[in-house]
């Protein structure tokens, strides 16, 4: 296991291109290179055994598998996960994958999704589907950086990626909205393509970052209505839930 976790960390370490670190911009020897090694032996996944089995909000209480939160509010996913906290070098990168061009990025970030589903100990999934990104934004982005993810993944578990979820029109910044008001705005906000059929099947739902998690659930309430047996989520970073 130490020699794959050790080939992972180096998929992201060795992409291409840049002179500098990505992280500290610290310069790099004329390599492959996109981290110093310092920054690269920062990138330690979360210890999955420290969250709740369903939503992986940290547990205050080590000895109970689910948080207060999914007692209260369930969810459309049997279980739910990520590879970092949204902070520091991992909150890094994705804004490198999203913002700075790197579309190359999403291959050694997808090596972590990988590593991480094997520690969560999760099925493999019949598919994986991508989170949407809306028609203007890819066309102002020219890539999903969701959807890169999932097929980076899809070829590490060979596995079919299904773009099963369409964004409705519309496009809006939701940043500056609480949770009801994204949840309201993102109801509306999916549909469901009719093929492939889903039914029984076993989807594992992909994202760059999981927020407040009511995209996850908006989608996932989508996708209920093609009957698949089970969803899991898993996302490259996730922020803290304020309950
Ligand atoms: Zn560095
Ligand atoms: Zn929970």
């Amino acid at each position: 296991m130490k020699g794959l976790w050790q080939r992972l960390k180096e998929s992201v370490v060795h992409l291409c291109f840049p002179t500098k670190c990505l992280y500290c911009e610290e310069r790099l020897p004329p390599t492959d290179l996109v981290l110093c090694s310092s920054c690269a032996s920062l990138l330690e996944l979360i210890d999955v055994s420290e969250r709740c089995s369903t939503c992986f909000n940290p547990l205050p209480n080590p000895h109970r598998l689910i948080c207060q939160r999914c007692s209260h509010y369930p969810s459309h996913y049997f279980r739910i996960g990520a590879a970092f906290n949204y902070e520091h070098l991992p909150s890094a990168l994705v804004k490198q994958l999203k913002y700075g061009n790197h579309p190359a990025l999403s291959k050694g970030m997808a090596a972590f999704l990988v590593a991480q589903l094997h520690r969560l100990n999760w099925p493999l999934p019949d598919a994986i589907v991508p989170v949407p990104m809306s028609f203007i934004r890819r066309l102002d982005r020219g890539y999903n950086q969701s959807l890169l993810l999932a097929q980076e993944m899809g070829k590490m578990l060979n596995r079919p990626v299904w773009e099963l979820l369409k964004r409705r029109s519309g496009d809006f910044s939701q940043a500056a909205l609480n949770f009801e008001q994204r949840s309201k705005l993102e109801g509306h906000s999916f549909k469901l393509r009719q093929s492939p059929s889903i039914q029984d099947k076993v989807l594992l739902v992909v994202d760059d970052v999981m927020t407040t998690g009511s995209t996850l659930e908006r989608c996932a309430e989508v996708l209920r209505e093609g009957s698949p047996s089970t969803l899991y989520a898993l996302t490259f970073c996730r922020t803290l839930l304020n309950d």
